[in-house]
């Protein structure tokens, strides 16, 4: 079970690589188009914008349901969940979107991972831990 998690970006957003979009704008993934995380490089260096998105690595999240959820369940590595996905549906970087959820949970329990009713952030409480499958 890991330790609660408040940082925003677990992907590789920010890592070394950047999307630029047909009107010179810069962005740290295919998907995230939040205005305040895009950057203008027509007039301006790609290694700026490089060394601006490596700070998204310390971006923390503040939403009260990412920090009672998402920060704190042992399904993120198999979730959709992501900034990019929670400002598309929310218009927010950090609010969990409940399809993605639905879909994180629905295939933990097929891998045997939960049981019905289990949710992912009660896994400390409920002693849940992921079990390495059985060989076929
Ligand atoms: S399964 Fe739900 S709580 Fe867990 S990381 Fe995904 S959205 Fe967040």
């Amino acid at each position: 079970m890991p330790l609660p998690d408040d940082h925003l970006f677990t992907c590789g957003a920010g890592c070394g690589g950047i999307a630029v979009d047909a009107y010179g704008r810069a962005q740290p993934c295919l998907t995230l188009r939040a205005p305040e995380l895009t950057m203008g490089v027509l007039d301006a260096p790609l290694a700026a914008a490089l060394e601006r998105f490596t700070e998204l690595r310390e971006m923390r999240a503040a939403h009260s349901d990412y920090l009672g959820r998402c920060a704190r369940c042992f399904l993120r590595g198999l979730c959709e969940q992501c900034p990019a996905k929670s400002w598309s549906e929310h218009g927010t970087l950090d609010t969990p979107v409940d399809y993605l959820c639905e879909v994180a949970h629905a295939q933990a329990r097929h891998l045997g991972w939960l049981r019905d009713g289990q949710l992912g952030w009660e896994g400390a409480e409920a002693g849940i831990t992921a079990r390495r499958l059985p060989k076929d």
